[in-house]
Parts: C-alpha cells; structure tokens; sequence
C-alpha cells in the first residue's frame, strides 16, 4: 500500500494522530473536506486578529502531559475565560461567583449570598429532576431567571424543564471573587492562532484540502492500510440506521473601524429576546495587540446565534439526549465490526469533547495503534 494510514479530517484529533504516527516513521496522508485545515479550531487572521471561525476556543486542561505535548507546537498567552454576561443592559460576572453576587443582591461576605440562596432553593424538594431545578439549587431563582434561563433556551432551542440538569454543572459555583471561567491548571490561547498550531502538527505530512473521502471511499481505502476516520459516524454509513441529531450555530462577523466594541472577548446575551447568545470580540483573546506588540486599531466581532440542525449545516454539539445516545450505540456496533477503520474526534464518536480530551484521546489511540512498531 502507498500509505500506512489514511487520515480523514484535518481536525485537532486527526492531526495528533498523524503527527505521532509521522513522527514514528509511517507514511501519512490526511484527507479534508473543507479549503483549510483545522476543523472547528481553525482561525483566520483578518486585519492582524486571528478571528475564531467556528466560535471561540480556549484552551483548558488539568492534564499535564496534554499541555506540554500541545506547548511543542505554539506558545501560548496567558489568556484567562471570564465571560461578562449582558441581561437587558445589566452586567454581571460569570461563572457565578461572589462578583455575581455582589450584583444581584448587594451581598458582600460569602455568608451572606449563601443565605440568599439557601433561602431561594426552598422551593426545590428533593433531587432536581431538570436543569431548571439545578440550576435553582445551585444558585436560586433570580440568577436563574436573570442568567441562565434566556440564555439556555436559546442555546438549546427548548425548555430548561425538558433539559438534562448535568449541562448547568458544567459551570462553577463559586464563593470567591474569582471570574475564571474554567476550573483548570493550564489555560491560554495560541500565540498566532490554532491554524499556526495545526500547521506545525501536520509539517511535513502530505494533506490533500476540498477532497471528501466519502465521494471516493473505494478509491482512497486502496491507498491505505488503515483508516483514522473524524468524520461522522452515520454519515459513514451512509445513514442506514437514521441520522443523529445535533445542534447548529450561525456566526454573523462584522470588521469595525473602532478599536474596542465591548471591551472583553466574550458577553452572553442572557435574556430571551436578544436573538443571539452572545457576541465574541476576537482581538481580546490576544490582550488588542498584533504579533509584534502593537494596539490593533480595528476590531473583528461575531454574533453567535444558535439553531436546530437540518442535514447538510455544519454539525457543532451533539445532542447525547436517550434516543441519540441509542441511535449513536447502533452504529458503534457496525463500526467495531470493521478491523481497518479507526472512528475517533468528536463527531466520529458522536461526543462534547473539549479539546484537551480530543487531544487526550487521540494520543490513546496513537499509542494503542504504534505500540507494536519498532
Ligand atoms: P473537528 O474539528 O470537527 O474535525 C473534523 C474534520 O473532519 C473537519 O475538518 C471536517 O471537515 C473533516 N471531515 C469530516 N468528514 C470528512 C470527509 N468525509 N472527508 C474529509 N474530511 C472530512 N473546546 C475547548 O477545549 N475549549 C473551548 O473553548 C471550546 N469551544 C468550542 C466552541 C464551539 C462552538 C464548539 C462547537 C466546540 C468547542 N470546543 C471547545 C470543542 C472543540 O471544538 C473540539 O474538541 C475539537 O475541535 C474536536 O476536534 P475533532 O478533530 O474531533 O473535530
Ligand atoms: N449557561 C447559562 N448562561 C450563561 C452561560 C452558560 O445559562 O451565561 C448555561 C447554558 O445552559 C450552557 C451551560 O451553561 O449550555 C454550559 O455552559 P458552557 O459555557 O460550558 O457551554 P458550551 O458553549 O461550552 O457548551
């Protein structure tokens, strides 16, 4: 065979997997869809900001060896994720935290704001049985009604009483004067861009970019030993079991002659009118300077908008609901079956992973792959 492995997407999973098995001597070729690698991480420098194409990626993780192997390919800023949410003009810190609070209540000791909320999750009893409980018993009703409730519907296109409560927990609750988004060791953003970094990963490897493999797939399985498929699943299978449902996103980027629209990277739109969820102001992702240190003089903002998926949008969360869960099950049979295929990345295994599992993940099954070559 030409090849030793046939890489389907240039996405973070499918360049870790090729770097390391480049790295151990194989040959590699990597397939891509798209005019540009990356997948979601990718980033576009318009006017001197790398502008996040497929919405705003911060990387986070508490694994150390994922941040050092990740440091080898890009230096990164020391970036921090403190969201600013905008309810109807007023302005609270995210996660919720004692800033948060301070605001909604005018409480001031971490005593004070436990009382409020100790007394507004009265009216939950027993386990929350939705994230609308959860979120009521993590925080009580006026952060919910103000912060959470909007925002979530718009996000997910349903009820917060017909949503999973684990998605509301994904957030910190937090009795300190602490706006960091993550609870995470490491955290920063590429210095020049994850497209740079993506660049680096695959230097050297041969990449073919606008080529789908599934309009070929005969074809390209002849060139390779084995395949390292990133795309989705069903899609895979030519969707023979049914399709798998995600949520979508719209991004609407404007270039404004102005050097600072909202002063921070991220604002959440909390309430339920303003159409979109939140808008990104890229420039802060890198403190407003160019690589050489400048102030920016412009700026790049997107208004991220979310949307039911239909076949044929760009698929962003899975929707891991009962019925998906089963559906993605089915197919995970067929695809066991297959000895010379490897499913991997966030829409081959149908799941929300953020990027330090992507990484984690594919460097598992980089190893698991190599572990018997010299
Ligand atoms: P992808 O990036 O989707 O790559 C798959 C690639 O395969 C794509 O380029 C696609 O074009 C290609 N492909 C598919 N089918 C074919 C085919 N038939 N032929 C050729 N090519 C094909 N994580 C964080 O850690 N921090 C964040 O702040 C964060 N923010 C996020 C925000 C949003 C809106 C979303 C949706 C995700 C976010 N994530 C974040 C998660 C992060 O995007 C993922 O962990 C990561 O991008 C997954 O990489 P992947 O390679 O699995 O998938
Ligand atoms: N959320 C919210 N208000 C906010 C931010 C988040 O209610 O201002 C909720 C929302 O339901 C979201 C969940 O918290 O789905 C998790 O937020 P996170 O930022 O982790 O979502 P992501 O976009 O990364 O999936």
């Amino acid at each position: 065979m030409q090849y030793n492995y046939l890489i389907v997407g240039s996405g973070l999973f499918g360049a870790v997997f090729a770097q390391q098995a480049a790295q151990k001597g194989k040959r590699v070729l990597v397939l891509e869809r798209r005019n540009n690698i990356g997948g979601n991480i990718y980033t576009e420098n318009i006017a001197g900001i790398n502008v996040h194409k497929y919405g705003a990626h911060i990387f986070h993780t508490n694994d150390k060896a994922v941040w050092e192997y990740i440091n080898q390919f890009a230096d990164f800023n020391r970036f921090t994720n403190s969201p600013v949410a905008n309810y109807k003009g007023e302005i609270y810190s995210l996660p919720f935290n004692m800033y948060t609070f301070n605001k909604m209540w005018g409480v001031v000791t971490p005593q004070e704001a436990a009382d409020v909320i100790a007394k507004q999750r009265q009216e939950i009893k027993g386990e929350p049985r939705n994230l609308e409980e959860q979120a009521i018993s993590l925080v009580g009703r006026d952060i919910f009604e103000k912060l959470i409730k909007g925002y979530t519907e718009k996000q997910w296109g349903r009820d917060c009483s017909e949503l999973p409560a684990f998605i509301i927990r994904r957030l910190p609750v937090r009795y300190t004067y602490d706006n960091n988004y993550f609870n995470a060791l490491y955290q920063g953003i590429p210095i020049g861009g994850y497209t740079k970094l993506i660049e680096k990963m695959l230097d050297g490897i041969e990449v073919r970019l606008g080529v789908d493999y599934l309009q070929n797939k005969s074809e390209y399985d002849n060139l390779a030993d084995k395949i390292i498929y990133t795309g989705p699943i069903d899609e895979f299978f030519d969707y023979k079991l049914g399709t798998l449902e995600y949520r979508s996103v719209r991004f609407e980027n404007e270039q404004l002659d102005i050097p600072n629209f909202q002063g921070n990277a991220a604002v959440n739109y909390t309430d339920r009118e303003n159409p979109w969820t939140r808008i990104i102001e890229h420039k802060w992702f890198e403190f407003g300077k160019d690589e050489a240190g400048n102030d920016l003089p412009n700026t790049v903002i997107s208004r991220e908008y979310s949307s039911e998926w239909h076949p044929g949008d760009e698929p962003y969360y899975p929707v891991n609901d009962e019925k998906n869960s089963k559906l993605y099950a089915r197919y995970k049979q067929e695809a066991d079956k297959l000895g010379d295929v490897i499913f991997g990345g966030r829409l081959g295994t149908y799941s929300y992973y953020d990027m330090d599992v992507t990484v984690s993940k594919a460097l598992i099954a980089a190893e698991l792959e190599l572990q018997n070559d010299l």
